[in-house]
């Protein structure tokens, strides 16, 4: 059982970091500390991948869809809202447990010893539901009525919050650039702060940016529950072990709910469950317990 849980694991980590290469494959950025402006970053990718990072070849869908929001012509792209309704309706969260660079960042980081990982706290479930407000005012609200004297509103989320912009782009960018060095100011100081929070807080909770902050996290999960890949429990198979849940970084009760919204779909659950009640399922009507 233990070879075939690491086998998993190792599978996984394998696809995040071969994705993650493939999303930030400008290697020659990182040297020359410019960012890559050709034709594919038009196109987004499914998980949170800095635009401004030296690698990115492709945009980030939470940076573009506040900059098409916050846009002074106010269009709203068809092709931003399309992707993400695309990728949610066939994945929902299973492109952040498989397709995101920063979650597989946090991932590592959680892997450093500490001595006492947190893996639940009083008002945990509760704090789930701020990324839910990060999208709507950070993302949202903000870029659409704080706007400049044309119109124009800036993409709150990335200029005042993203640990992942800070991260990608902003450091490397900073480092590499005399000329930029020379206008940091408080925001780039702040900015700092919050990726200094978010890296201490991944080393001692898994993943606590996908869990509180993350607005593409918080698209995705409204699509886990009818999205054409699912999960379902066989409860003639389940015998109420709990070994799913135990083994849950996300918390979540899989045998009461096979399409919580904090599934990220990593799959740890069904290699661990020792009567294999755990089936994917896909484009299959389920019952409101399923
Ligand atoms: S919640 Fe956000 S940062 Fe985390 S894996 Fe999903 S898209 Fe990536
Ligand atoms: S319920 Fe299973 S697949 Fe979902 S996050 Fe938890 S362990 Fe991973």
């Amino acid at each position: 059982m233990a070879k075939k849980i690491n086998n998993n694991k190792n599978f996984r980590y394998s696809i995040q970091a071969f994705w993650a290469l493939v999303t930030n494959s400008f290697l020659i950025g990182f040297v020359q500390g410019k960012i890559y402006q050709g034709k594919i970053k038009n196109v987004c990718v499914p998980g949170l991948n800095c635009y401004s990072c030296p690698g990115a070849i492709a945009s980030c869908p939470i940076g573009s869809l506040q900059a098409v929001i916050g846009s002074y012509e106010f269009k709203w792209s068809f092709y931003v809202a399309g992707f993400l309704i695309f990728i949610g309706a066939i994945m929902g969260r299973f492109a952040c447990g498989w397709l995101c660079p920063f979650g597989f960042i946090q991932e590592l980081l959680y892997k450093i010893p500490f001595v006492n990982k947190i893996k639940t706290f009083k008002g945990d479930r509760a704090m789930r539901k701020l990324k839910y407000m990060f999208l709507v005012v950070f993302v949202i609200l903000m870029p659409i009525f704080i706007v400049d004297i044309i119109g124009q509103g800036a993409p709150y989320f990335c200029k005042l919050i993203c640990p992942a912009g800070t991260l990608e782009g902003g450091l490397p960018l900073v480092l590499m650039n005399k000329s930029l060095q020379e206008t940091v100011g408080w925001l780039y100081a702040w900015k700092n702060l919050l990726l200094i929070i978010t890296i201490i807080g991944s080393v001692i909770i898994y993943r606590p940016f996908c869990k509180y902050v993350c607005p593409l996290g918080a698209i995705y999960s409204l699509f886990n529950p009818i999205s054409v890949f699912k999960y379902h429990v066989d409860k003639e198979k389940c015998n109420n072990c709990h070994a799913c849940s135990n083994s849950c970084k996300m918390n979540v009760d899989l045998v009461k709910n096979p399409n919580d919204l904090e599934c990220i779909r990593c799959g740890s659950c069904k290699t661990i469950c020792p009567t294999h009640a755990i089936e994917y399922k896909c484009l299959q009507k389920t019952s409101k317990k399923d």
